[in-house]
């Protein structure tokens, strides 16, 4: 039985004094539950958040991370930074990445495995377009970057990572994929993960839906068969996460 996660990508949103505020409100609404919860932060709010999450099993998330270890790359975070100041996940090829700072499935793969080497569990986003939806081109385009980015990724690392199916046309616009269309592409990313790795790893991988989810909709889509959850944008900043964090009773 694969336990839920709901993670919370507060994006480049919050400066540390709001992390502060913002984690003290929502500490208490979310700490009752057998849902793993997580708040990924920027990484200037790193600290702050570790220190004002001790004593709780919320994990902390960073929404990025450079492949290499140290060296002149102005203005990178490497792996073992997060590690030391206490991050335990890490949002790795978000769509934003992608879109905006050319991140591509070779460098996705990169992180992925550096994240694995420090003990950082990765939360891989893939997700179409709408162009590419409507091509009818959803289930391979997705499958060539799971393949990417599990590439040279071991059965014993790949069961520790998460997935998370973003498509693109659902993030930030209020348009929810169905629970349907989700459940669809999460059970395809499932089956490439079988291929992969055979059907043990697939049973306990999780793969999380994320894309305008919200308390009107977290149930729906998290009561599928293929989907362990889901990764929230914007309403991860509101009381409304704590909602979906508690779906269940909702
Ligand atoms: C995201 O960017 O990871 C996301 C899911 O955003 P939203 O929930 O705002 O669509």
């Amino acid at each position: 039985m694969r336990k839920k996660m709901v993670a919370g990508n507060w994006k480049m949103n919050m400066t540390p004094r709001e992390t502060v505020e913002l984690i003290r409100t929502l500490k208490p609404m979310v700490s009752d539950t057998d849902v793993d919860v997580v708040f990924c932060v920027p990484a200037i709010d790193i600290v702050p958040a570790v220190e004002a999450l001790k004593d709780s099993d919320i994990g902390i998330g960073a929404e990025n991370m450079f492949y290499e270890e140290k060296g002149a790359y102005t203005g990178e975070v490497s792996p073992n930074m997060l590690a030391d100041a206490g991050v335990s996940y890490v949002i790795v090829g978000h769509s934003e990445r992608r879109q905006y700072f050319n991140e591509t499935d070779e460098i996705v793969n990169k992180k992925v495995r550096k994240a694995i080497e420090h003990e950082l569990t990765p939360i891989i986003c893939c997700g179409e377009t709408l162009e590419q939806r409507e091509q009818g081109v959803t289930l391979d385009l997705i499958k060539k970057q799971i393949v990417g980015a599990f590439m040279h990724v071991s059965p014993e690392n790949a069961v520790k990572c998460i997935i998370a199916y973003e498509p693109i046309w659902a993030i930030g616009t209020g348009r929810v994929a169905s629970s349907a269309q989700a459940q669809e592409v999460c059970q395809g990313i499932r089956t490439t993960i079988r291929n992969i790795y055979g059907s043990v790893i697939a049973e306990q991988i999780r793969i999380l839906y994320g894309g305008s989810v919200n308390a009107g909709n977290a149930k729906e889509l998290f009561t599928e068969e293929d989907i362990d959850g889901g990764l929230v944008g914007g309403a991860s900043l509101k009381p409304e996460f704590a909602k979906i964090v508690n779906y269940k009773k909702l």
